[in-house]
């Protein structure tokens, strides 16, 4: 399935200002990563047991992380994606991204979350500015969800979170990692759930990353065929909010959308626009390769401010082509593959 889109990705500002790398890619976007703890354990991305956790004090602080953001908004990132783990989980993320809004030069804060622990924040993220949330939900099954998720948590937890966002004018989008067995056939609940509430339902392909690799997923054409059957015919869109891979398609007589991730079968690296900050705070500038920058050493061992703007943007220069999904040689160093840490 391959889509003919504007370039809206790398239509940026930062393309006078920025970060550009050696594939001519203008690089605005960074994904957060501000813990590796989650309260789920997803089939394809957390052990049943949990991960050995990061210790605390090994986790950037909130003040080195706004440091951070604050050089790279200057390069010409304007886009932040708070992620984890589960975001929430870490103690006073709420007041984090008010502050990371408040940098000059930041556009754009989103948050990626599985919606069980948000029902307390929703409102005080709309008055942050927090422009869209997309909630990890990946069937309206109660067993189903549980067995993805391995949790004791229902779907009928995140509805009403996700109502409340929509309500405050927060864009709301439902991610869902089609599995076989677990969820196939949950899809077109999903669609319906999303399409008639004005949500954007994204189907991400499952990708072979970390505990991922031992997962089967749903071909992407598989389920477009599906939704076509079940919904109509599909009409690319360009219109749905974002800073992302998506290709979305809107349904006739529907608000909300659908969407495909389909990082292996519809490779989108040439439109790349991001980079990756990890929970331990390794800089990635590319989900799949075993390359990275540890920032911690240079943050606590005195570095100046254009010291680090060097070595991210050596980083963004050095961002591969495009990744090597499949390749399983080039999985060298488990840790820059675990999903929960990197943030997806
Ligand atoms: N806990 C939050 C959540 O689930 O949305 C944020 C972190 S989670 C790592 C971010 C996204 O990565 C989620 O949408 C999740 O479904 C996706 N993800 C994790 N492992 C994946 C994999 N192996 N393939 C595809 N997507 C994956
Ligand atoms: Fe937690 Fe998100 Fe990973 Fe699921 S995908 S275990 S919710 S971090």
């Amino acid at each position: 399935m391959t889509i003919q889109r504007p370039g809206r990705d790398n239509a940026s500002p930062a393309a006078e200002t920025g970060l550009i790398d050696a594939h001519g890619r203008v690089i605005n976007y960074l994904r957060l990563s501000l813990t590796d703890r989650c309260n789920f354990r997803c089939v394809y991305c957390m052990p049943p047991d949990g991960a050995p956790y990061m210790p605390h004090g090994q986790l950037p602080t909130y003040e080195e992380l706004l440091r951070l953001c604050r050089l790279m908004s200057g390069l010409g990132i304007r886009c932040f994606k708070i992620t984890g783990g589960e975001p929430l989980c870490r103690k006073d993320a709420v007041a984090f991204i008010r502050r990371l809004k408040r940098l000059p030069g930041v556009d754009g804060v989103t948050l990626t979350s599985n919606g069980t622990l948000l029902a307390p924040y929703v409102e005080e993220l709309a008055d942050i500015g927090v422009s869209g949330i997309n909630f990890s939900l990946n069937s309206l099954n109660p067993e189903h969800y549980s067995a993805v998720g391995r949790t004791r948590a229902g779907p009928e937890q995140v509805l009403p979170v996700m109502a409340a966002a929509a309500k405050a004018g927060i864009t709301v989008k439902i991610n869902v990692v089609p599995l076989r067995t677990y969820n196939e056939g949950d899809l077109r609940d999903l669609t319906r759930f999303a399409l008639e509430r004005g949500y954007h339902v994204r189907f991400i392909e499952l990708m072979p990353v970390g505990l991922g690799a031992a997962c089967a997923g749903v071909p992407p054409h598989e389920i477009r065929a599906a939704v076509e059957r079940d919904f109509g015919p599909l009409s690319a869109s360009y219109d749905v909010p974002g800073n992302g891979p998506a290709d979305y398609f809107r349904v006739s007589g529907h608000a909300g959308s659908v969407g495909f991730i389909s990082a292996v079968s519809n490779k989108f690296c040439p439109r790349c626009n991001r980079i990756r900050l990890t929970s331990g705070g390794l800089l990635k500038s590319c989900l799949h390769r075993d390359a990275g920058v540890e920032l911690k050493p240079l943050l606590r061992g005195g570095a100046n401010d254009a010291a680090i703007v060097k070595v991210l943007r050596r980083a963004v220069m050095e961002k591969p082509a495009g990744h090597t999904f499949g390749d399983l040689a080039s999985e060298g160093s488990r840790q820059h593959f675990l999903m929960h840490s990197i943030g997806g």
